[in-house]
């Protein structure tokens, strides 16, 4: 089966990857679960990662996303990060790369133009609509930093339980998913939304990647049963075209 997907990746034009917390698992990056250790073992992450409680709280929040932010620059992209990144610079343009992972660790990896679904971590937006006095090369210190004029709080650049996803990234995947020949889902469960309506709405192979499985093994055309740090590098390897 490997054989024949590495033959469906040689002659597809157009890839299009989705990838999902398991692949940031695999470069030790606590799950949101698993991230409530010690001082933050009392609290309920849904409970934490949303607008309302960071109104409510903004320290509590800000604080937490800094010990999450901590967690993650303590780890390493994987084979698997750096696997599909090679394969971009070998092949320019061939690969689109969808993530629903806010650790950044494809573009640590080297991949460029990545949509990261679900946010970036390690970047800060303006809780509100900033205003001209809202500059971010002049924000005011603090637990979180703010607009020293109107006093506009800074947060963490990722999605929220009941936000809206970034329009511009997911319309470009939806673009992506839609005009590709060949579509890898690795490392999610298909669960979560969008992962579900993009490999559904791919019109090429889709091929799953995933140690467990998936609610999406049933619409692939190839379910590969292994961790993505061993498997990418195999399938990605060298592709002669
Ligand atoms: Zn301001």
């Amino acid at each position: 089966m490997n054989d024949e997907v590495r033959g469906w990746i040689g002659s597809a034009r157009r890839i299009a990857v989705l990838t999902g917390a398991g692949m940031s698992a695999e470069s030790g990056v606590p799950t949101f679960r698993d991230a409530l250790t010690g001082l933050w073992a009392k609290f309920d992450p849904a409970q934490l990662a949303t607008e309302e409680a960071f109104r409510a709280n903004p320290a509590l929040v800000w604080n937490w996303y800094a010990s999450r932010r901590e967690a993650i620059a303590k780890v390493e992209p994987n084979a698997g990060h750096r696997a599909l990144a090679d394969f971009q610079q070998r092949h320019p343009g061939r690969l689109t790369l969808v993530t629903q992972n806010v650790d950044g660790l494809h573009q640590r990896a080297g991949s460029t133009g990545v949509l990261a679904l679900h946010g970036n971590i390690a970047a800060d937006s303006w809780l509100d609509l900033p205003r001209n006095c809202c500059r971010e090369d002049d924000v005011q210190a603090g637990t979180p930093p703010s607009c020293s004029v109107c006093g506009n709080l800074r947060r963490p650049a990722v999605v929220w339980f009941g936000e809206a996803l970034p329009p511009a990234a997911l319309g470009a995947a939806q673009n992506a998913a839609a005009h590709c020949d060949l579509m890898l889902v690795v490392g999610t469960s298909g669960v979560v939304y969008p992962a579900a309506g993009l490999a559904r709405r791919a019109p090429g192979k889709v091929v799953i990647v995933n140690t467990g499985p998936t609610d999406l093994d049933e619409v692939a055309d190839a379910v590969l049963r292994a961790p993505a740090a061993q498997l990418l590098p195999q399938l990605l390897a060298a592709t002669a075209r």
